[in-house]
C-alpha cells in the first residue's frame, strides 16, 4: 500500500518542480495574510455591557476586519490595511480614537497615534493633536512626507495645513454623551481622592479604554502596525501614553507586529512593543511566549495593566490581555476569523 502512495508523492513533486513559477492565485494571497485588530482594553464586566452594546461593538470590529481584509485580499500592502483598518474604528463613536477620543482636563481631546512598516523600518506619529479627524493618516504623512518621525500639538497641525487630505474639524466634532460623563465621574473620583488625602502621584489616573490597534501581514511577506488614541479620561499638562510612540505602544521589523493597549505609563517603561519583538529576535521565543511574558509577567509586576495584538510572519497571532476584557478581532491565515470581548 505505501510504495504506490510515495511513487504517487514523487511524481506531483517532480511536476511541481518542473513548474515555472507562477502568481499566487487569489485564494492562495489570502491564505498567506493575516491580521489582528483591537478596540481598547480595561474593565469591561459583563454586568456593565448589555448584549445589545456588545453586539454593536463586535460590529464595528467586524467592519473594521472588512476594512483590514478587502485590502490584503486585493494583495495590497500591510501598511495599507491597517490604516484602513484602524480609520474605521477611529470614526466610530464607540471607541477611544478619532470620534469618541475621551476628554482631557479641560474638556477638550488631544489624540495620539503611530504606525510602523517592519520591513522598511519607517514609522510615522503625532501627539496632542486637537483637529485631525483620523490621527492615523497624520501619522502615516509624517512617516511617509517629512523627514521626522513624530509631530507634536501646534507642529503637526501646522504640518496638516500643508497636506489638504487630511480632514480637520472642530475639537468639539469629538465630543459624545458618554465620554462626557466619563470625565465627570473621573473628576468625582480624582475629588474625593484629594479630600482622603491620597497623594496625587498614587491616585490612579482616569480609566483608559477603548484605544484602538491594527497589525496586518500582507502577502509579500511585510508586517505593519498602527495604534490610535485619546489617551486616558481627565489627562493633564499635555500627558501622551505610549500609543504614539514607537517601541511602546506600537512596533513592527521584519518578524513581528504589535500594537498595544493599557495604561500607557507602563508601556511606555517597559517598552512593550519593542521588548515582544526583541524576545523573539534575542532569544528566540515565540511571538504567543514573548507577548505573554511582557503582558502577563512583566506589565502586572510593575503595576499596570492592558493587552496586546500581535503577529509574525507566518500568520501566528497572540492576543494577550490582563485585565477583564479587550475588545479584538482577528483573521488568520487559515481564513477563518472572529471577535471577542472577554477573556473566554
Ligand atoms: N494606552 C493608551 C494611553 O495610555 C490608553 C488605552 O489603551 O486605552 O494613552
Amino acid at each position: 500500500m505505501r510504495l504506490p502512495v510515495l511513487f504517487l508523492l514523487l511524481l506531483v513533486a517532480l511536476s511541481v518542480n518542473a513548474q515555472p513559477p507562477v502568481e499566487p492565485a487569489a485564494d492562495a494571497v489570502s491564505g498567506r495574510t493575516a491580521l489582528v485588530i483591537h478596540g481598547g482594553a480595561g474593565v469591561i464586566e459583563r454586568s456593565q455591557l448589555s448584549a445589545q452594546e456588545e453586539a454593536a461593538v463586535r460590529a464595528e470590529l467586524d467592519r473594521a476586519l472588512d476594512a483590514g481584509q478587502a485590502v490584503l485580499a486585493g494583495g495590497g500592502t500591510a501598511l495599507d490595511a491597517v490604516i484602513a483598518a484602524v480609520r474605521v474604528l477611529e470614526e466610530s463613536p464607540r471607541f477611544n480614537a478619532g470620534k469618541g477620543a475621551v476628554y482631557n482636563a479641560l474638556g477638550e481631546h488631544e489624540l495620539d497615534a503611530s504606525v510602523m512598516e517592519g520591513h522598511s523600518s519607517r514609522a510615522g506619529a503625532v501627539a496632542g493633536v486637537r483637529t485631525i479627524r483620523n490621527p492615523v493618516l497624520l501619522a502615516r504623512k509624517v512617516m511617509e512626507a517629512s523627514p521626522h518621525v513624530m509631530l507634536m500639538g501646534e507642529g503637526a497641525e501646522k504640518f496638516a495645513d500643508e497636506h489638504p487630505g487630511i480632514e480637520r474639524v472642530p475639537n468639539d466634532w469629538f465630543d459624545t454623551p458618554h465620554r462626557r460623563r466619563q470625565l465627570e465621574r473621573a473628576r468625582e473620583r480624582e475629588a474625593a481622592e484629594r479630600a482622603a488625602g491620597v497623594d496625587a502621584a498614587d491616585a490612579e489616573p482616569g480609566r483608559y479604554f477603548g484605544t484602538v490597534g491594527a497589525v496586518a501581514l500582507d502577502v509579500h511577506g511585510h508586517i505593519a502596525a498602527a495604534t490610535s488614541t485619546g489617551g486616558m479620561t481627565n489627562k493633564r499638562w499635555g500627558r501622551i501614553g505610549d500609543a504614539p510612540i514607537i517601541g511602546a505602544g506600537t512596533y513592527a521589523n521584519e518578524q513581528c507586529g504589535v500594537s498595544a493597549t493599557g495604561w500607557g505609563e507602563f508601556f511606555i517603561r517597559a517598552a512593550v512593543a519593542h521588548d515582544i519583538c526583541a524576545r523573539m529576535a534575542y532569544r528566540g521565543d515565540s511571538l504567543q511566549v514573548a507577548s505573554d511574558a511582557v503582558v502577563m509577567q512583566r506589565i502586572p509586576a510593575m503595576g499596570g495593566d492592558g493587552g496586546v495584538i500581535a503577529l509574525d510572519r507566518e500568520g501566528n497571532i497572540a492576543l494577550p490581555f490582563n485585565t477583564s476584557g479587550m475588545y479584538r478581532g482577528w483573521l488568520r491565515a487559515d481564513g477563518s476569523r472572529g471577535t471577542a470581548v472577554f477573556a473566554d
